[in-house]
């Protein structure tokens, strides 16, 4: 058993290169057994999201605050509202962020992922079309 307290990990800042806008993140828990699992609780503010970028493993979000707009590249946008969550295949270039106009907070499980981050996501692309639902 590997109790992990809130309170020994308090939000912290996103790192600017990774991220537009104003974010925090939060670990969770992790496991380096066997296959290594993170969990990351992230607030995203109006506007903010995250750089393009892939994980070498799967990642699952789970939207437990407000609304949060996904994309995978060469797809529309998607809005997801607070319960709904994604899963993104190993390599799948995407974005995760809030929906313009309100702010979202997500859940990520990483799965034996490591995380290589790309081009920031362009205003253009962050309030362009998308496929409601
Ligand atoms: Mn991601």
């Amino acid at each position: 058993m590997n109790i992990f307290r809130s309170s020994a990990a308090p939000p912290r800042p996103v790192d600017a290169a990774s991220f537009t806008g104003t974010a925090r993140t939060r670990l969770l828990a992790s496991s380096d057994h066997e296959t290594p699992v993170h969990a990351y609780h992230v607030q995203f503010e109006d506007h903010a999201r995250t750089h393009w970028h892939t994980h070498s493993g799967p990642q699952w979000l789970f939207v437990t605050e407000g609304r949060i707009r996904v994309q995978a590249l060469g797809q529309p946008a998607h809005d997801l509202d607070t319960g709904d969550a994604v899963v993104f295949a190993p390599g799948e270039k995407h974005w995760h962020g809030a929906v313009p106009g309100t702010r979202g907070v997500h859940l990520a499980v990483n799965i034996n992922a490591v995380t290589t981050w790309l081009e920031a996501v362009t205003d253009d692309t962050y309030r362009g079309e998308t496929n409601h639902r």
